[in-house]
């Protein structure tokens, strides 16, 4: 039996390099620091919740800004990190219910939102089947159908509930908030901008980019999508302002085992990888968590349902990738996406 694990590409979306003036030199490190104007531009790196966060903030209150930005992502990632025995979230599934403070609070409630929305293919309960997997420890295992249906009797979203600021999980349901958490901090951090006087910001988290504004010189914020196939390469880019961009693959976090290859967004039916006959979806949408949660649902719920989970809903766009390299787009996306290849645009 062999296992390799990799984990790849940390920035599934990247914000591309922009044509011309002040961002060329940003990427050349040549930040010009004179120019203490609209065009000033300040820019952190962190790492937090196990990925490489980049901010960049124009303007001049720019670096203040971004010093709140710092703070929140440090505490966020603190209380929401599971495996750690001070969290927040460790608090509640240890001892089945815990007071968790308001931001904490209101992502659980964002999250049972998307979960039954989505019918359950959103599921933030799926902690018990993450650690079946060894997703969480990096030891990957290939359990039975019996560990599977042992660890799945514990995965309801409707197991988990927020009352006030207290948190409570029932039926051995645990809680993973890996797959909205850091939409929910680009939310957070984009409000951070917004009240420190900051009109034109975009943030990378792991690759789920949040925009504020536009670029200080009006044109939008471009935004590639990786391709699945080629982690250098793009399948196209968004032209976006004020949006979030969140994009879900399964090539994005995986193991192989004896040729086959598992990955780490799960189906709550079943509690295997999910194979839905997409490579990946990117969600666009003011609102930073819904993009996330989506982002991980609408890729388990596949190209059929989740073009009807998308006219039924609001606030939000999809660019599908399929298996057989198709590119198709919501009809919200058709002057913001541009494809290497031409992409169908679903109405
Ligand atoms: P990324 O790892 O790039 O943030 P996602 O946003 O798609 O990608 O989140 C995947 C993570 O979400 C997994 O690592 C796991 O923590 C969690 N997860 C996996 N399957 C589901 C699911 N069906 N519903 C909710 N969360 C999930
Ligand atoms: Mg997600």
């Amino acid at each position: 039996m062999r296992i390799t694990a990799r984990v790849i590409s940390l920035l599934s979306i990247l914000f591309l390099v922009a044509c011309g003036g002040g961002d060329g030199n940003v990427e050349d490190g040549n930040a010009k620091e004179s120019n203490v104007s609209s065009d000033y531009i300040a820019e952190k790196t962190v790492f937090a919740m196990d990925t490489v966060m980049s901010l960049r903030a124009y303007g001049p209150n720019g670096e203040k800004a971004l010093e709140s930005a710092e703070s929140e992502i440090l505490l966020l990632d603190q209380k929401l990190r599971r495996g750690s025995e001070s969290s927040e979230i460790y608090a509640v599934n240890a001892k089945g219910s815990a007071e968790v403070s308001e931001d904490t609070a209101e992502l659980i409630s964002a999250a049972l939102d998307i979960g039954e929305s989505t019918g359950g293919a959103f599921d933030i309960s799926i902690a018990p089947v993450m650690d079946l997997w060894g997703f969480y420890t990096g030891e990957f295992y290939v359990p039975s159908e019996a560990e599977l249906s042992d660890s799945l009797a514990k995965v309801d979203y409707r197991n988990v509930s927020v009352n006030g600021k207290t948190v409570s999980v029932t039926n051995g349901a645990q809680i993973d908030l890996g797959g909205i958490a850091k939409g929910y901090l680009s939310s957070q951090i984009i409000d951070i901008m917004k009240k420190n006087g900051v009109a034109s910001s975009i943030v990378s988290l792991g690759g789920n980019i949040q925009t504020l504004g536009t670029k200080p010189d009006g044109s939008s914020w471009k935004v590639g999508i990786q391709d699945p196939d080629n982690l250098d390469g793009y399948i196209g880019v968004l032209s976006i302002s004020d949006m979030a961009a969140v994009t879900s693959g399964g090539y994005q976090r995986f193991f192989e085992q004896d040729g086959a290859v598992y990955h780490h967004i799960i189906d709550p039916v079943g509690g295997s990888p999910a194979h839905s006959g997409l490579k990946s979806v990117t969600v666009v949408s003011a609102d930073g968590t819904l993009a996330d949660g989506l982002s991980t649902a609408l890729y388990v719920m596949g190209l059929n349902k989740g073009t009807e989970y998308w006219r039924s809903h609001d606030g939000f766009d999809v660019v599908f990738v399929t298996d057989d390299n198709k590119i198709l787009i919501t009809k919200g996306l058709a002057d913001m996406f541009e494809g290497r290849s031409e992409a169908l645009i679903i109405e």
